[in-house]
């Protein structure tokens, strides 16, 4: 059975106490590698290590840098095929998904933050009434922590550790113990590609143990943390009394909103997406969706129909539009909400159920795409995060009702509007309580625009030069003369 190692000091390690934590194939159901349960003590040696690298790597130049982050995005590029199947084997994500969006988005985060720096300019401020100029450096901080969740493994791996390492820190960094195999692949791509030793260290394990010890960890600075509200919460608690910096990129509970004048083709190929990409677990997906009362039944009849159709089936097939959930525990959750669901009222419109997708996948974890239909705007289902295949469909009269549903929840991360109407859509994304808002559209990124959450979603964003100054401290120099 394959072992992942961790990256400490530009090597490939097992961790020190040797011990693993069995890693699952969630469209078989069955452990197919070993992850190391890295603890107290592998997070001290990272942090040694990063310590010792940051000297140089804060100092070789941003031509360096950029120069060994653009070989790590072609190295990915290059490799796209066996890191697109690594990512699908342990998460349960179609194979065609990983192709077309995790990978060649990785590698596009390590592009973009290597031209970035080249760009990133700091500040000056002249005082022409008492002849003083003020100019403004921005430093890399020193050994920060990046530490991710399973649902985009290594894209959102790289939304971290990218800006951070192009900026000239050092990092200690902790994917999801879920899906580790994309990030210890790219641990083996740092090395060919001559990133010093200690500028990168990955230390695999699980949240209380490893991740714990990064952010509990007195010289590591910074937190860039994406994953749930609860654990952000708790981290929160640890490193805000340490005054460490902190980007908490948290849960979502986002509304879809589409209305009478919407296009509705466009509208319905599109909620299709935003309702079950990646089986709904994208922190960016509506899982509320609301329809104006005038198209209501129309667009109810045809949805249900379509995400009927909807194949879910083995990640490796080309044609199947959905793989498995996560993990065992994961789909018992989800499950756990479709129960509660029924119990408060609503009506399974399609869905629900577990599948065989039979063959190799017998025991996977797949579920149908669920919609649901007839819950109070207030109640759990509509309120607590799911993270999974999971929608509630409820009609709207206009505007106000609809803003007084959409923004009900702690969560404020994002919303897609479907409307015609320029004003209308002016109007309600001013008003809609989220980081992010899409018109028209969904889940088109432009990786110059800042992405977080208001609410219980987050604090801080990341993007473009957002994470560049998240991942630099500040300085500012007043010279008067
Ligand atoms: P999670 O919070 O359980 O875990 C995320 C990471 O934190 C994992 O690496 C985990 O090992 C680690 N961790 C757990 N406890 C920790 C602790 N006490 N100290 C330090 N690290 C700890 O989240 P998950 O289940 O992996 O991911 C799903 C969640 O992530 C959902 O809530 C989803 O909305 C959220 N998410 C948010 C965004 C965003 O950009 N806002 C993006 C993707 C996912």
């Amino acid at each position: 059975m394959q072992k992942i190692q961790n990256y400490i000091n530009g090597e490939l390690i097992a961790p020190l106490d040797n011990t693993y934590i069995d890693n699952y194939e969630p469209a078989t159901g069955k452990v197919y590698s070993q992850i190391p349960n890295s603890k107290e003590e592998d997070v001290e040696l990272a942090v040694k290590a990063a310590e010792a690298a940051f000297g140089e790597w804060s100092t070789c130049g941003i031509a360096e840098r950029s120069r060994i982050l653009l070989k790590i995005s072609s190295l990915l590029k290059e490799n796209l095929e066996e890191f697109a199947k690594a990512e699908s084997i342990d998460n349960g994500k179609p194979v065609w998904l990983a192709t077309q969006v995790d990978i060649p988005r990785a590698s596009s985060n390590f592009h973009f933050f290597a031209t970035a720096i080249e760009h990133f300019a700091s500040e000056s401020h002249y005082m022409e009434e008492v002849k003083a100029i003020n100019f403004t450096t921005r430093k890399p901080i020193g050994v920060v922590g990046c530490i991710s969740p399973w649902n985009l493994p290594l894209y959102l791996f790289s939304w971290k550790i990218a800006p951070a390492l192009a900026a000239g820190n050092c990092v200690i960094a902790k994917p999801s113990e879920v899906t580790p195999m994309t990030s210890y692949l790219l641990s083996k791509i740092c090395i060919e590609a001559g990133l010093p030793k200690g500028v990168l260290n990955i230390v695999h394990g699980l949240g209380q143990h490893a991740g714990s010890a990064i952010v509990a960890h007195p010289k590591v600075k910074a937190i860039s943390f994406t994953g749930g509200t609860g654990t952000g919460k708790a981290i929160a608690s640890v490193a805000a009394p340490m005054f460490k910096k902190l980007s908490l990129e948290l849960g979502g509970k986002n509304p879809n909103i589409i209305f009478d004048d919407a296009d509705l083709e466009k509208a319905l190929s599109e909620s299709m997406r935003i309702s079950f990409a990646n089986q709904g677990q994208i922190c960016l997906c509506g899982s509320r969706m609301f329809v104006q009362k005038g198209i209501y039944e129309t667009f109810k009849k045809r949805f249900v129909k379509m995400i009927d159709e909807l194949k879910v089936g083995d990640p490796n097939n080309s044609d199947s539009k959905m793989g498995a959930l996560v993990s065992k525990p994961h789909i018992e959750k989800v499950q756990q909400y479709i129960d509660l669901a029924k119990e408060e009222g609503g009506t399974i419109l399609t869905g629900g159920t577990t599948v065989n997708v039979g063959g190799r996948c017998e025991e996977g974890y797949f579920l149908r795409p669920t919609i649901i239909e007839g819950l109070d705007y207030m109640c759990r289902t509509n309120q607590e995060e799911i993270f999974g295949p999971v929608i509630t469909l409820t009609p709207f009269e206009d505007e106000e009702d609809l803003l007084k549903m959409a923004n009900s929840v702690e969560y404020g991360l994002a919303a897609t509007i479907f409307t015609q109407d320029i004003d209308r859509a002016h109007r309600v994304a001013d008003q809609i309580e989220a980081g992010i808002v899409w018109v028209n559209t969904w889940l088109l990124r432009d990786l110059r625009t800042p992405f977080g959450g208001v609410k219980n979603s987050g604090v801080g964003r990341e993007g473009g030069f957002e994470a560049l100054k998240f991942f630099t401290e500040q300085k500012n120099i007043c010279i008067k003369y």
